[in-house]
């Protein structure tokens, strides 16, 4: 199993369905070397991060897309950010877990929040769904189907050494051909993808054993990496928001002021002349470039 981290697009000529499959190996490995998590909160983050990668490439957005559940069950949280150059953080919360479960037993009557955050400025768009199914594919193909009324399937796997995701889309119109039925026929074939064939056969061998009937057509591959999209600009940004005054309070009471991104762990410190500095070179350097 090599490692590639790439999202591969195709589709099947002559129809309207378009797929795109994804494998993460060094991301899925950073991730888990920021936080360690338990196994079965683990893998549903894996699959949650494998998603978030082919949804961003399905809504071609410029800017973020953003999954966020938030579970009343032993899962209390998961995020995961995917941008638009493909670069990936996640992070979950989780208290007391059982020793196997489902969606609905980790994640209780939960919410499943999807963002779109344009990078312009633009509106920012959000929706909200009920959590429902036994897997956290069946809740997201029913927030495609609620929020944007394509039919979409999804398969996600995840283990310890990597995180993979199969997606395919019927596009909307009725661009029908002599082949009507590809989309139910080209389901039934993908359906019979197990856990471990999504997870260790690379792209173009797993699209050529599911589909040698096919026409398929494949893309070329893009990369896919981890990154925090943190940095030291931010968190100024944040600390002149709260005040001179509020700021120096902290440091009387702690000696600094620190910022800890939950994402990647990297700590943010500033001692009381930092912060001097900070606001006296706070003539507004109202530039929006902090927005990543
Ligand atoms: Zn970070």
């Amino acid at each position: 199993m090599s490692d590639n981290d790439t999202l591969q697009r195709f589709l099947f000529e002559h129809t309207p369905i378009r797929g795109e499959v994804v494998h993460l190996d060094a991301t899925w490995k950073a991730i888990q070397e920021k936080h360690e998590y338990p196994p079965l909160v683990r893998n549903m983050l894996g699959e949650m991060m494998a998603a978030a990668v082919l949804l961003a490439a399905t809504l071609k957005l410029n800017g973020r897309l953003v999954i966020q559940l938030q579970g009343s069950g032993p899962i209390t949280l998961m995020i995961v950010e995917c941008s638009n150059a493909q670069e990936l953080r996640g992070l979950a919360h989780w208290q007391s877990l059982p020793d196997e479960g489902d969606l609905m037993t980790l994640a209780g009557n939960g919410k499943l929040m999807i963002t779109l955050d344009p990078q312009d400025d633009n509106e920012r768009y959000q929706s909200i769904v009920e959590l429902k199914g036994e897997r956290l594919s069946d809740a997201l193909m029913n927030y495609l189907q609620q929020s944007e009324q394509l039919d979409t399937y999804l398969w996600l796997a995840a283990n310890d050494q990597r995180a993979s995701g199969l997606l395919l889309q019927k596009l909307p119109g009725d661009k029908v051909t002599h082949d009507g039925d590809s989309w139910n026929r080209i389901i039934t074939l993908t359906s019979t993808v197990t856990n471990d064939e999504l997870l260790e056969i690379p792209e173009l061998e797993l699209l050529h054993r599911l589909y040698n009937e096919e026409e398929v057509r494949v893309f070329e591959p893009s990369p896919v990496c981890f990154r925090c999209s943190c940095s030291k600009e931010r968190v100024i940004n944040m600390l002149r928001s709260l005040g001179l005054d509020e700021v120096k309070s902290i440091i009387a009471d702690e000696g600094e002021v620190a910022v800890a991104c939950e994402f990647c762990n990297q700590k943010y410190a500033f001692d009381s002349v930092d912060v001097e500095e900070l606001f006296v070179s706070s003539t507004p350097s109202g530039s929006s470039s902090t927005r990543h």
